[in-house]
């Protein structure tokens, strides 16, 4: 009998569905032997050329699938804040309370470099980029409901931190655990903030159903907003799509759109998701930044329908920032906090009909499966949460 050949000692090994498509791999890889390719279902997942890897076991090593980050000043518990900042325009331009801009520009301030993601409307994407100046720093304000390719930050990250440039990198928890198995040490110079993270769609059906939306009109599409505050804040029913021909915003009714019904009923977020091991108040990144649903209970004076943040100071680091930005913020301890966010508890519940979905809808046909997709959509949502609200569909409390 022939002895089979040994299993390559790489990231193949990682089941499918523990793989969070971070992308720390692909960048570690001294044989350049690993590139991200997208599934059927249309999520990034790495592909290995194994008659080129040396079998080194680095892509093992970064990976947050296999491993837990260990940070050296965490807290034991975490210290929660709530807050918005001062600048009006620039909240009513973000998600929650703009927490991530004042934590952003203080960074350029410091002569420092931000990452963070950003629509790439070429490519019809989320992806991770660079900012060194205030005007790249605003493309990345915005929820982008989508997963952000991550592919190539982290050589870029640790060039500038070796550069000894300050640098705060934001992102979903499991991108920042990626980080920092990477990087494989602490830097002074270095931030991070994750954020309450409900879980990611997949990015084939958003490149898919907003090029067929540019085809529709015959124009590109140059803007979309799914957070806009058009209507006040934590309303899920609106957001907007900017098409380079039209003289003005489309805002359109998101359970009219197949995209967004489709992420608002969880069907298509990354399988990963509905276990993540970040969905608790334990977080790597030194600050966590959330929506502060239940404001209006916790600290009244916060709330006025503009956007409040919940954010969670985890390392000393994280702590010792949070009170420089005290002056520019209005930065308020949350005692005893009644109202965690979901996502800082458990997973986003698994639905029903996940499994089935990417059988019955597939991408290549978008065009004569979107209706199809739809009224899956709009039958999930309907049946599992319309009677809590929309805010709630998406981590605003259980
Ligand atoms: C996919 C996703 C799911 C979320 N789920 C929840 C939730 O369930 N509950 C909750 O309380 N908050 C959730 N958030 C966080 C919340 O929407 C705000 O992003 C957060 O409160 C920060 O808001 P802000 O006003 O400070 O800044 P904003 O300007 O709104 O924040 C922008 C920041 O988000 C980052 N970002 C945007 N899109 C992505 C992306 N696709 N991938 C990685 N990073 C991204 C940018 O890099 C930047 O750091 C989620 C965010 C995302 C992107
Ligand atoms: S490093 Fe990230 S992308 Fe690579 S296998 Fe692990 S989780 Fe997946
Ligand atoms: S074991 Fe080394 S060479 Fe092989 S894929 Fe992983 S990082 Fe690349
Ligand atoms: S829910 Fe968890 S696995 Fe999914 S994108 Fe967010 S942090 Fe990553």
């Amino acid at each position: 009998m022939t002895d089979l050949p040994e299993p390559f000692e790489n990231i193949s090994l990682l089941p499918k569905n523990e793989c969070f498509g971070c992308s720390a791999c692909v960048d570690i890889c001294p044989a350049d032997c690993i590139e991200m390719t997208n599934d059927l279902e249309g999520f990034y997942y790495p592909q290995v050329d194994n008659s080129l890897c040396i079998d080194c076991g680095a892509c093992i090593e970064v990976c947050p699938g296999f491993n837990d980050v260990k940070r050296e000043d965490h807290l034991q518990q975490p210290i929660f804040y709530g807050g918005y900042i001062l600048n009006e325009p620039i909240r009513l331009q973000s998600s929650s309370g703009g927490v991530f801009t004042l934590v952003a520009e203080h960074t350029l301030a410091l002569g420092g470099v931000v990452y963070g993601a950003i629509y790439d409307f070429t490519e019809m994407k989320v992806t991770h980029a660079r900012a060194a100046t205030k005007k790249e720093l605003a493309l990345m304000r915005g929820s982008k409901y989508v997963q952000s390719d991550s592919t190539g930050m982290f050589l870029k990250v640790k060039k500038d931190l070796q550069a000894g440039i300050p640098v705060l990198v934001t992102g979903t928890p499991c991108q920042i655990a990626g980080l920092y198995q990477f990087l494989g040490k602490e830097y002074n110079n270095l931030t991070t903030c994750d954020l309450v993270c409900h879980g990611v769609p997949s990015p084939g059906l958003f490149t898919t159903h907003f090029s067929a939306i540019e085809d529709r009109h015959k124009s590109p599409i140059t803007g979309i907003n799914f957070r806009t505050k058009a209507r006040g804040w934590g309303n899920f029913l609106n957001f907007f799509i900017e098409i380079e021909t039209d003289t003005k915003k489309q805002l359109t009714y998101a359970p009219l759109d197949a995209y967004y019904a489709v992420f608002l009923s969880n069907l298509a977020l990354r399988p990963v998701c509905y276990q993540c091991k970040y969905a608790t108040t334990h977080r790597d990144a030194d600050l966590t930044l959330g929506d502060f649903w239940g404001v209006n209970k916790e600290l009244p004076e916060l709330f006025d329908g503009k956007g409040t943040s919940l954010i969670s100071a985890n390392t000393q680091k994280g702590e010792a920032l949070l009170q420089q930005l005290q002056p520019k913020t209005t930065l308020t301890p949350v005692e005893n906090l009644r109202h965690i966010p979901p996502n800082m508890k458990r997973p986003t519940p698994r639905p029903k009909g996940r499994s089935k979905f990417f059988e019955r809808i597939h991408l290549r046909n978008w065009k004569r499966h979107q209706i199809k997709a739809h009224l899956i959509a709009i039958y999930t949502i309907v049946k599992t949460k319309l009677a809590n609200g929309f805010h709630k569909i998406i981590g605003g409390g259980d």
